[in-house]
C-alpha cells in the first residue's frame, strides 16, 4: 500500500497538504485513556496509514476527504477522532435532551453502517457515549426507540435516516461532524438528493469528512458544494489495486464462464491453495443462479444480492466467514463495505459496467500487504469493458489460459453431466402437493454420488424481501 499525501483544490482556491504522519503510536494522538483502552483491546499495535495522516487533522477540526477503501483502517480514521471531539459531551444522564446526534455517519449500505456501528460502539465501550444504527428493510420499531432515547453517534443509511427524521424522531440540528463514508457508492447508488436534504438539515458550522474510494469528478464536486478547505489523504494510489494482487484475464465464452470457475478452484485445490473467493456477477438474478449452479457443481456457494433481506445477508456472510461457504457470489452493491479479512481470491465472473467498479471489486484481496489473487473472465462482448478496465488502471492486464484441471474420480465438473432429475409421471406428486422453492432445483448426478446439500438451502427458508 502507498502512503502518499496530495492536494486538493477547493472551492475557495486555497488548498491544503496533508502533512506526512510524524506520530507511529495511537498514544502520540493524545486520545483520551478511555478510547486508548478500547483501542488496546482491540489489538491494534499501530496506526494504518490512513489513521496516522487522517487522525491529526480530524482532531485539528479540519474537513477532510480520505481516499480509502475498505479493509485500510479507514473506519477507525474517523471514528476515534470523533469520539474524542464529542467526549466532553458524554453523559451518563438518562434524559434524552442529554444525548443529541453529535455524530452523523452516512453510508450507501446496511452492512456497512452496521460494521461502523459495530466499531464505533466498541471504541467507545469505555465512555457514556451512545452509538447506534439505522437502515432500512427492518422494522422501524426498535430503532424510533432507540432513537427517542437519545444517542451520540449515529450510523445511517440515507433512506432510513429521512423516514426518521420525518416521523420528527430524529434530529440533526446539534450535529458538530458529518462523515459520508462510501461517499462514492452513495453516488452511484442514487443517494444525492437524499444527502442533499439530509446535509441540509445540519448546522454549517460543522466538521464534514468524506471518504470515497476514488476520487471521481462527481465527488470532488460533492466536495466542492458541502466541504470546507479539505485536506486530502490518500493511502493508495488512486485507481489502481494493490500491488499484492496478481491479477489474471481468462479469455471464455459466456457460456462456459460457470465451468471456468469450477477449473480455477480446483486448480487453486490442487496448488494448496484456499477455495475461498468472492465471485462478483452484474445482476441480482444471475448472482443466484450462478451461486445455485455452482452448488450443483459440488461448490459450497451462498449469494448475497439486493433481494436478499437483511437477515438472510447476514446469515451467508457469517457462514462465509466461518468457511461453511467457500464462494460467496455477489453483486456489487450487496458486497460493498462487507469486512471480509484475507479474501485470498476475487473472480469478476462478468466485468462490471463501470471500470471504477472493478478497483473496488478487487480491492478485496491482496489487503494490508497479503497476498491475493484476481481472476476476471472476460468474453468477446466485454472486451470494450476491459479496454476502460486497463485505461483507469493504467496497465495491461495479463491473459493467461485457464488452468488444465483434468477430472477426478467423484468430482465431475462437466455440467453437461448432470441430468436435472425429474421423477417419472408415476412418482410426480399431485400439482397440489408440490413444493415450490426458490433453492436449487434438485439434481442428480448420473454416475456418481449425489451432491452434498446446497448450503443455500441448509441456510434455506429465505424468504424474499417484499
Ligand atoms: P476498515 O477499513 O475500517 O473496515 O478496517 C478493516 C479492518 O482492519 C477491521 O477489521 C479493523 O478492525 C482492522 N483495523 C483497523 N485499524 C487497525 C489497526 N490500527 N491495526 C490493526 N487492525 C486494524
Amino acid at each position: 500500500m502507498t502512503n502518499t499525501t496530495t492536494e486538493f483544490n477547493s472551492p475557495t482556491g486555497a488548498s491544503k497538504t496533508a502533512t506526512p504522519p510524524a506520530t507511529t503510536t495511537f498514544a502520540d494522538f493524545g486520545l483520551d485513556p478511555l478510547i486508548q483502552k478500547a483501542v488496546a483491546q482491540q489489538g491494534y499495535n499501530t496506526p494504518t496509514p490512513i489513521q496516522a495522516q487522517s487522525i491529526p487533522h480530524v482532531l485539528a477540526g479540519s474537513d477532510l476527504m480520505g481516499a480509502a477503501q475498505t479493509g485500510t483502517g479507514k473506519t477507525a480514521a474517523f471514528v476515534l477522532p470523533i469520539i474524542q471531539k464529542i467526549l466532553r459531551h458524554a453523559s451518563n444522564s438518562a434524559s434524552p435532551a442529554r444525548h443529541p446526534i453529535r455524530a452523523l455517519v452516512l453510508t450507501p449500505t446496511r452492512e456497512l453502517a452496521v460494521q461502523v456501528a459495530e466499531n464505533a460502539a466498541s471504541y467507545s465501550q469505555y465512555t457514556d457515549l451512545r452509538t447506534a444504527v439505522v437502515y432500512g428493510g427492518v422494522d422501524m420499531k426498535e430503532q424510533v426507540t432507540i432513537l427517542r432515547n437519545g444517542v451520540e453517534i449515529l450510523i445511517a443509511t440515507p433512506g432510513r435516516l429521512l423516514d426518521h427524521i420525518g416521523s420528527k424522531v430524529a434530529n440533526l440540528s446539534q450535529v458538530e461532524i458529518l462523515v459520508l463514508d462510501e461517499a462514492d457508492r452513495m453516488l452511484d447508488m442514487g443517494f444525492l438528493p437524499d444527502l442533499q436534504r439530509i446535509i441540509n438539515l445540519i448546522p454549517t458550522a460543522r466538521q464534514t469528512l468524506l471518504f470515497s474510494a476514488t476520487f471521481s469528478p462527481e465527488i470532488k464536486k460533492l466536495a466542492q458544494s458541502y466541504l470546507r478547505s479539505p485536506v486530502t489523504v490518500e493511502v493508495a494510489r488512486q485507481n489502481a489495486a494493490a500491488d499484492t494482487v496478481k491479477q489474471v484475464v481468462h479469455l471464455v465464452a459466456a457460456a462456459d464462464k460457470q465451468r471456468a470457475i469450477v477449473k480455477v478452484l480446483e486448480n487453486r485445490t490442487r496448488q494448496g491453495l484456499s477455495r475461498q473467493c468472492i465471485i462478483f456477477t452484474n445482476s441480482r438474478l444471475g448472482c443466484a443462479r450462478l451461486a445455485r449452479a455452482l452448488e450443483r457443481d459440488g461448490i459450497k456457494a451462498g449469494a448475497i444480492h439486493g433481494d436478499k433481506s437483511q437477515g438472510e445477508r447476514t446469515l451467508t456472510l457469517d457462514a462465509f466467514k466461518s468457511g461453511e461457504i467457500e464462494a460467496l457470489v455477489a453483486t456489487d452493491v450487496a458486497a460493498r463495505g462487507l469486512d471480509i479479512p484475507d479474501m485470498p481470491c476475487v473472480i469478476n465472473h462478468e466485468l462490471p459496467f463501470n471500470a471504477e467498479d472493478f478497483i473496488h471489486r478487487i480491492g478485496r484481496t491482496g489487503r494490508a500487504g497479503s497476498k491475493g489473487d484476481a481472476i476476471a473472465l472476460v468474453d468477446e462482448s466485454e472486451k470494450r469493458l476491459l479496454d476502460d478496465i486497463e485505461k483507469l488502471m493504467k496497465r495491461k492486464l495479463e491473459v493467461a489460459p485457464l488452468p488444465d484441471v483434468k477430472s477426478v474420480p467423484g468430482q465431475i465438473t462437466d455440467p453437461f453431466f448432470y441430468k436435472p432429475y425429474e421423477p417419472s409421471s408415476a412418482t410426480k406428486p399431485a400439482a397440489s402437493e408440490q413444493v415450490s422453492t426458490t433453492n436449487a432445483p434438485e439434481v442428480k448426478k448420473v454416475g456418481i454420488t449425489p451432491a452434498k446439500p446446497a448450503v443455500g438451502a441448509l441456510l434455506g427458508g429465505f424468504k424474499k424481501k417484499s
